[in-house]
């Protein structure tokens, strides 16, 4: 016996002190520890696996439980033993993945197994009513334990060695009941800030522990809006552990979220949510569900938060056994969602498993972005059929996206370079030129060029952009400002500012909001066709560049007593958005018809940098001269 199952040093510490004359004091000890100590050290998940019965009425299954069908479980069920030593487990998970079982078993081993005080708490009286008729009344029957109890109520059941309340986290008397060794708290994020006007039903329930060194508290809960959403928070808190699993392709761990999840469309266009997969971000391996038993066995915790207090789990309904809910229903229920703020905060607190942001609804996961990269093989692919560029300008150095653009404003990033250097310099702007009048070609050797940019004249080196631009408006290459708010046109006529007219150039006006709110849009689009973003596989289109593409999202701010909506930075650099921005304003500079050309097979071949150069006096047409 490993000697921490049963606490026997305060078992004998009692006995020795209660029997200061006995001779046989070996003897008797030993019999009280037999006496005491549970027939087999067993930890939940193996107690559960010879002993749980699951009852058709009050689960999902029928029969015996098996740790193969949920082996996520298995760990946290471990971590609430008493073989574990830690005294919080905290689970945010999204629905259908066994998480009340997992509540259960853990009541059960300790009614059975260990016996000992315990409490489980659900969010409402109600809640707590029903979930005492429905889940476990059936439970107890099942499992034979209708004698077992020695004082059987509503909310209050007594057995040798322990009693057991079933209570909510809305009720303050409840709560305050006698000191728990092990307090079950289910849905945490749907209770009461305040109880009865005593505090955190959290805290109160914590305090009912407080005595007993063997303490237990499972906090179990979907999670809801982010920054009141009690599960996040002591997710955060936790060590947090995700499950990985390994690709049956490359072999490595990762985590299985809506970022790795791909499926198909339909030559019309309509999505196709029973063909859902999840790609594997290192080898973009895929992974068809049926795989899931197998999978799931192989798979492991993995800790992101190693300073973590505390054991803490986060699992989404996409590891959801076979036959519970599937990642086709995931796919279906997240196309239903799509648009909806209301729908889509239920899907991502119950499918993803995580809390709504009502701040961030614009935000992307920059993950999944850099893994749609994909190879052209050349490059600018054939969808492309015209490009542009965008330039923002820094103290130190500028970037500059070329951007080809296809069909309903599909677009394809070409490259994306960094040009250091002082934009004082001479030689930074002789770079840029160079870039911009290259040649980027298509697989059949068709060249394209830059057929217009916008450099950004912000900051504090706009007189070098209006000094660049002045001698290259011919070949529409032109400085631009950003202005926010809503409605704005996407680019304004071509004016003058006192400044820009000192340089003798135009200044064009970019309506950025309008361009961003049109980008984040699109961004989101998951798969090829109009306004899909495409991004080759090239080193510069890295994590860094993606976190620095979607470094902006949408906030609610109040501006002179009206509600309205800004950007606002969640990274500090956010130089490829603005360079984004820029490349798709520069397109209407050009005044074709992409749709149109895209139509005809055509490329805007164009070289704009190339002048050409009008022979004097030549007459080519009757009554007009060149
Ligand atoms: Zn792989």
């Amino acid at each position: 016996m490993d000697g921490q199952l049963t606490e026997p040093s305060a078992v004998v510490q009692k006995f020795e002190n209660s029997l200061p004359y006995t001779v046989n004091v070996d003897f008797c000890i030993e019999g009280a520890i037999k006496a005491l100590a549970p027939p087999k050290d067993l930890t939940i998940s193996q107690w559960a696996a010879e002993n749980r019965i699951l009852t058709g009425e009050a689960s999902s299954e029928k029969g015996k439980w098996t740790n193969e069908r949920t082996p996520y479980l298995v760990e946290i069920m471990d971590m609430l033993s008493p073989q574990s030593p830690c005294s919080d487990v905290a689970f945010m998970k999204g629905s259908q993945i066994g998480g009340t079982e997992c509540l259960i078993n853990t009541a059960l081993y300790y009614m059975l197994q260990n016996p000992c005080p315990i409490g489980l708490y659900q969010m409402t009286d109600d809640e707590a009513a029903n979930f005492e008729r429905m889940r476990l009344a059936p439970t107890f029957a099942a499992m034979g334990m209708d004698k077992y109890f020695t004082n059987d109520t509503a909310g209050c059941k007594e057995y040798p060695g322990g009693i057991f309340f079933v209570g909510s986290g809305g009720s303050a008397s409840q709560l305050r009941s006698k000191p728990l060794q092990v307090v079950l708290c289910d849905e945490i994020s749907g209770w009461v800030k305040d109880c009865n006007g005593e505090g955190d039903p959290c805290d109160l329930v914590k305090r009912r522990t407080t005595n007993f060194p063997r303490k237990k508290r499972f906090w179990n809960s979907t999670p809801t809006v982010r920054g009141e959403c009690r599960i996040t928070k002591k997710f955060e808190q936790g060590d947090q552990r995700y499950y990985n699993v390994p690709c049956p392709h490359c072999g490595e761990l990762y985590v299985w979220k809506f970022a790795n999840m791909v499926w198909d469309k339909d030559a019309d266009g309509n999505n196709l949510p029973y063909t859902a997969r999840m790609k594997c971000p290192h080898c973009k391996g895929e992974t068809m569900e049926w795989r899931k038993t197998e999978l799931l066995a192989q798979g492991q915790w993995v800790p992101t938060n190693p300073n973590g207090a505390y054991p803490s789990y986060h699992l989404s309904a996409f590891y959801s056994p076979l036959g519970w809910y599937s990642w086709e229903e995931a796919v279906t229920d997240f196309l239903e969602a799509k648009g909806d703020p209301q729908k889509m905060k239920v899907w991502t607190n119950n499918v993803c498993g995580e809390a709504w942001d009502e701040d961030n609804q614009e935000s992307h996961d920059y993950s999944e972005l850099e893994l749609r990269r994909e190879d052209y093989g050349c490059d600018v692919p054939d969808g492309a059929v015209i490009l542009t560029a965008g330039v923002d300008t820094q103290d130190d150095r500028l970037e500059v996206e070329i951007v080809g653009w296809g069909r309903g404003l599909e677009s394809w990033s070409i490259d994306y370079r960094i040009i250091p250097g002082d934009p004082d310099l001479d030689i930074v702007w002789e770079s840029l030129d160079h870039i911009l009048g290259n040649a980027y070609t298509k697989a059949d050797g068709t060249p394209l060029y830059v057929a217009a940019a916008l450099v950004d004249s912000g900051g504090h080196k706009t007189s070098a952009v209006y000094k660049y631009c002045a001698k290259r408006e011919w070949r529409r290459i032109y400085a631009s400002i950003g202005a926010r708010g809503p409605n704005r046109p996407v680019i304004s006529r071509p004016g003058s500012t006192k400044k820009s007219s000192a340089e003798n150039a135009k200044l064009i006006t970019v309506g950025t909001d309008t361009v961003k709110d049109w980008f984040f849009n699109v961004l989101g689009y998951n798969h090829p066709g109009p306004g899909y973003c495409h991004f080759p596989e090239k080193d510069v289109y890295d994590a860094e560049h993606f976190k620095q593409l979607t470094a902006e999202v949408k906030k609610k701010r109040m501006s002179r007593g009206f509600l309205t909506s800004v950007y606002e930075k969640i990274y500090e650099r956010n130089e490829p958005l603005d360079c984004r921005v820029y490349a798709r304003a520069a397109l209407n500079l050009v005044g074709i018809d992409v749709d149109k050309m895209a139509e005809t097979g055509n490329s805007y071949t164009r070289n704009p940098a190339r002048r050409i150069v009008p022979q004097k006096g030549r007459v080519i047409n009757q009554g007009v001269k060149l």
